[in-house]
């Protein structure tokens, strides 16, 4: 049972960060050791495809499209703030975490660039990923769950935004890039919300991750911002469990004490949704389920003779 979906290297590093690009072996050591503590028995790494050097051919300028010069420039200068990692370190260091005995996984966070998707695949497939899960964070040229161009949902409209980012988790779906949809409602991150849900969008999504043979991640990031929920939301889950959608746990970690974040939580929202087992991956890509723990089986329960006495 594993947490498939942390990175190594913060956004805004702290003071016991190493500088971008070096793993040293205690760093990757202290993720495994967290997620393993709050239940985890797997850790799958997955870094942004976007801050790898090695995709810059392949994707940089995918920000210049649409009307709204201020997103692009916003989108064009956090991509080279960020753009600061090189693939073969980052390889190295998970693959070396393996031959210490740890359980990881390798795996990347992979962009939805729609136009890019040839050369992003023909730079993937020079390493031995496990697993690839895939993330929209731009429509266009918005970067939708960045802060600083929140400003955004107002412009847009919500049910617009919500109609743009659920059509690209769409065509992620059915992309044949990836096997998992990271956070798929990540678009309520800051408390946007429709004035009904919009489950004819999660219809949508639910169908198209169906086609394409994708499993839907259920992640404790949402618990860390505004929204305070997991992604995805309770009725998207339950549709996506209708569908035999299988599901991956994940926490977005991005600092060693983020690793496996509400672990159990997840487990049981995942049980209340009606899924009893998630989808694992092997060293060299294997899908296969592993059952749900039930984390209140254990739990003592009252003895008879006080239940007769009520
Ligand atoms: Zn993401
Ligand atoms: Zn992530």
């Amino acid at each position: 049972m594993g947490d498939y979906h942390v990175h190594l290297h913060p956004h805004v590093p702290r003071p016991d960060s190493p500088p971008p690009g070096v793993y040293p072996e205690d760093y990757v050591d202290a993720f495994v050791e967290t997620a393993l503590s709050r239940g985890a028995t797997e850790v799958g790494f997955t870094e942004h495809l976007h801050r790898f050097v090695d995709f810059e051919p392949a994707v940089a300028g995918f920000w210049n499209v649409g009307p709204r010069a201020d997103l692009t420039e916003h989108s064009r200068t956090y991509y080279y703030d960020d753009l600061n990692l090189r693939l073969d370190r980052y390889v190295a260091a998970v693959l070396g975490a393996r031959d210490r005995g740890l359980p990881v996984r390798l795996g990347m966070e992979v962009d939805f660039f729609p136009a890019h998707l040839e050369k992003m695949t023909a730079v993937l497939r020079q390493y031995p990923f496990d697993y690839l899960i895939g993330s929209v964070h731009w429509i266009d040229a918005w970067s939708v769950d960045h802060p600083a161009v929140a400003y955004e949902f107002e412009r847009r409209g919500v049910r617009r935004a919500y109609e743009d980012y659920f059509g690209l988790v769409a065509d992620l779906a059915e992309s044949g890039l990836v096997q998992v949809l990271a956070h798929p409602d990540v678009v309520k991150k800051f408390g946007h919300r429709c004035p009904e849900e919009p489950v004819d969008l999660y219809r949508k999504v639910v169908d198209a991750a169906r086609r394409g043979g994708v499993a839907m991640e259920v992640s404790s990031a949402g618990l860390r911002y505004p929204v305070g929920e997991p992604y995805p939301s309770p009725a998207l889950l339950r549709m996506s469990h209708q569908a035999g959608i299988p599901i991956t746990l994940a926490s977005d970690a991005h600092y060693p004490d983020q690793a496996a974040d509400q672990h159990m939580e997840l487990v049981r929202y995942a049980r209340a949704a009606g899924y009893r087992h998630q989808l694992a991956f092997r060293v060299g890509g294997a899908a296969h389920l592993v059952a749900l723990p039930d984390p209140d089986a254990a739990a003592p329960t009252e003895p008879t003779s006080s239940e007769a006495g009520r």
